[in-house]
């Protein structure tokens, strides 16, 4: 039997439930390193479903649209809320819950906790409500394991000018914003120290995605 055959036996052995989210500022290295934890998976023969928020159904991409389109810098901060909510329970019912239910390991590029950082840290919209709102969206669902990607803001405007794209909506917020997002992160973060891992996101990508897939390739094999 070779490896990857062994691993996939494992994992369906296991019967663990593997809803990992990754969250961090915008510019932290959370797209670069879900995607390669999915490639990474996928050589493995393990069954894998990637999804980014706001998105992965056709309700939510459009709903991905007005929050990031910079057509929509008047948009209030309830109604940002709102429109995140709405964007995830959409993809919660159609498509996380039931891969879920198919043993699929679905890794999921920001969720509720980007919610609680940015709208209620970084905005200050009351935190019960944010958490109340969290849970009506998701039916209470929970990631098994975050990565908060954590990276210093002054580290996020060097990747932002680096890359040279045009900001969008969410970006332009302003650094007084990630700062409490930021921080806001660290809170969430100790608040659930069995969900979370925080990892140090100024260091090599190799070393922090090497860092990573044994965090979780010790969930499969344990
Ligand atoms: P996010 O999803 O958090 O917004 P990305 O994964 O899209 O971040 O990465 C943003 C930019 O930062 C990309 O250009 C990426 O190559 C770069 N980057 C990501 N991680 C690192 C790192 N550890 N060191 C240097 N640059 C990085």
């Amino acid at each position: 039997m070779n490896k990857s055959v062994n691993l996939v036996t494992l994992y369906k052995q296991s019967k663990i439930n593997m809803f990992i989210t990754f969250e961090g500022i915008d510019y932290s290295g959370k797209t670069t390193h879900a995607k390669a934890l999915v490639e990474f998976l996928e050589e493995q023969n393990l069954p894998v479903l990637f999804l980014r928020e706001p998105g992965g159904t056709l309700i939510s991409e459009k709903i991905r649209t007005i929050l990031l389109d910079k057509v929509n810098l008047g948009m209030s901060q309830v109604a940002e809320l709102l429109l995140f909510s709405s964007a995830r329970a959409q993809l919660v019912r159609e498509v996380i819950t039931p891969a879920l239910g198919k043993n699929i390991i679905v890794i999921c590029d920001r969720f509720t906790d980007s919610t609680v950082a940015y709208q209620g840290y970084g905005r200050g919209i009351d935190l019960e409500d944010v958490h109340r709102l969290n849970h009506l969206a998701t039916g209470g669902l929970i990631p098994d394991l975050t990565f908060f990607v954590d990276i210093t803001i002054d580290e996020i405007y060097k990747r932002q000018s680096a890359a040279g794209v045009e900001i969008d909506r969410m970006e332009s917020s302003g650094r007084e914003f990630f700062e409490k997002a930021r921080d806001g992160y660290w809170r969430i973060a100790q608040e659930a120290p069995d969900r979370f891992v925080v990892v140090n996101g100024t260091r090599p990508i190799d070393v922090i995605q090497n860092e990573i897939r044994d965090i979780i390739m010790k969930r499969i094999i344990n």
